[in-house]
C-alpha cells in the first residue's frame, strides 16, 4: 500500500496552502496513509495547522535551529532519512518545493516526477510539457521511493476539521557545513503572496513605466489581492522579477485573476489556464488575451481602473 510524507511548506510560523494542496494529491493515490513532516526551529504551531487538514494520518515534527530558514541542502538529508519509512515523498511545485525535492530526490537516488497534476496510479502519474501545451503520463521506476513536485495549480486545498496526531521525532542526518543562513530580502511587503493568492491583478508593457504601476498597486490593495506582472513589464524595468507570472515565470491559480495592458502571449496564458475567472482590460479589442478572459473590458486602462476603484468605494 502507498504511504505518502509531505513536506511541509511554511513561513513565518503559518502553513502555507501548498500543503494542503500535496494532501489532497496524496489522497488520490492513498487515502488512509498521508503524514506531513514539519521541519522548524520551533515547529509546533505549524504542525496543529497541518494536523488540522483532513485526511492527515500524522504529522511529523523535526525541531532544530538549523531549520529556522527554509534552506534546501539543510532540510534535503533528513527528509530524505525520513523518506525510508515511506513509498512516496511529496512537495509542492512552489519555489520551495522546486528547490527542495530535486536534493532529495538525488540523495535517495531516484528521478523526480516534476509537478504531477493527476495521479493514474501508485506509479503513473501525468504531468504538463512544452509549457503546459502536452500533457505527458510519465511512470516512475519500480522499487525506489517516488519523489514528486505536486503542481498546486491542479488541486485544490483539502479541507479542515481532521485531528491527525502531532510526533515529535530526531533525525540522524549529518547537516552540510557549507550552506548557512546569511540573510533574507523578501519584496512584496504585505501584500498577500502571488502563489497562494486567491485574487490576483497583474499589469502588462501597457501599463508603461514604473511610476504608472501604482494604478495597478492601488487597484490590487482594494481587492486584497497579490500584484503580477507580465514578462514585458518585468523586462521593461516596471516591477520586480518576482513578480513575472506565465512560463518563465510563477503558475498561479487564483479564484480571480485580472489582466490589465496584457495581450494575452501563449507563454504568459501558460501561467494562468487554471484561474477560475479571468477579467482582462485591454485598448485593443482583437488582443488575444480576450479569447480566454470569463469578462472583458475593452477601454484605456488610465480610465476604465480609476472608475472601477470609484464603483468599489
Ligand atoms: C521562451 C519565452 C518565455 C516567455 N515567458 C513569459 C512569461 O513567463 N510570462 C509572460 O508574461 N511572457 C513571457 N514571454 C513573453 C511573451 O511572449 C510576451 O512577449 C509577453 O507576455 C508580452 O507582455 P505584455 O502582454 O505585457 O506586452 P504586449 O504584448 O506588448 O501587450 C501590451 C498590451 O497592452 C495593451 N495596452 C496598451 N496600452 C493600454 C492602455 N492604456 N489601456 C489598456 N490596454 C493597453 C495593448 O493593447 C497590448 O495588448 C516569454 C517569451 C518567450 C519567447
Amino acid at each position: 500500500m502507498a504511504k505518502v510524507l509531505i513536506v511541509a511548506e511554511h513561513q513565518d510560523g503559518r502553513l502555507n496552502g501548498s500543503t494542503a494542496k500535496c494532501v489532497t494529491a496524496a489522497q488520490a493515490l492513498s487515502p488512509e496513509a498521508v503524514d506531513i513532516v514539519v521541519l522548524a526551529a520551533d515547529p509546533a504551531a505549524v504542525a496543529a495547522e497541518a494536523a488540522a487538514i483532513a485526511g492527515v494520518s500524522r504529522v511529523l515534527t523535526v525541531a532544530n535551529e538549523a531549520n529556522a530558514h527554509a534552506i534546501a541542502q539543510v532540510l534535503a538529508p533528513q527528509v530524505a532519512k525520513l523518506a525510508e519509512g515511506y513509498t512516496h515523498v511529496f512537495g509542492p511545485s512552489s519555489t520551495f518545493g522546486k528547490d527542495l525535492m530535486p536534493c532529495v530526490a538525488a540523495l535517495l537516488g531516484v528521478p523526480q516526477v516534476s509537478d504531477l497534476m493527476s495521479v493514474e496510479g501508485e506509479r503513473t502519474f501525468k504531468r504538463p510539457i512544452y509549457a503546459g501545451n502536452a500533457i505527458i503520463t510519465v511512470e516512475a521506476p519500480a522499487g525506489q521511493a517516488v519523489v514528486a513536485t505536486v503542481r498546486t495549480a491542479s488541486w485544490k486545498e483539502a479541507g479542515t476539521g481532521g485531528s491527525a496526531a502531532i510526533e515529535a521525532v530526531g533525525v540522524d542526518a549529518s547537516l552540510p557545513s557549507h550552506t548557512r543562513f546569511v540573510g533574507l530580502a523578501a519584496g512584496g511587503g504585505d501584500r498577500p503572496d502571488l502563489q497562494s493568492a486567491k485574487r490576483v491583478v497583474s499589469g502588462g508593457r501597457g501599463v508603461g513605466s514604473a511610476e504608472n504601476f501604482d494604478i495597478i498597486y492601488r487597484f490590487a490593495d482594494r481587492l486584497g489581492a497579490a500584484v503580477g506582472a507580465s514578462r514585458a513589464a518585468v523586462d521593461a524595468g516596471y516591477c520586480p522579477n518576482e513578480m513575472q507570472v506565465g512560463q518563465t515565470g510563477k503558475i498561479i491559480a487564483p479564484e480571480l485573476y485580472v489582466a490589465i495592458g496584457i495581450s494575452g502571449a501563449i507563454q504568459h496564458l501558460t501561467g494562468i489556464k487554471d484561474a477560475g475567472t479571468i477579467v482582462a482590460i485591454n485598448k485593443d479589442p482583437d488582443a488575444a488575451i480576450f479569447e480566454i478572459a470569463d469578462i472583458g473590458l475593452v477601454g484605456d486602462l488610465f480610465q476604465v481602473l480609476p472608475e472601477l476603484e470609484a464603483a468599489l468605494g
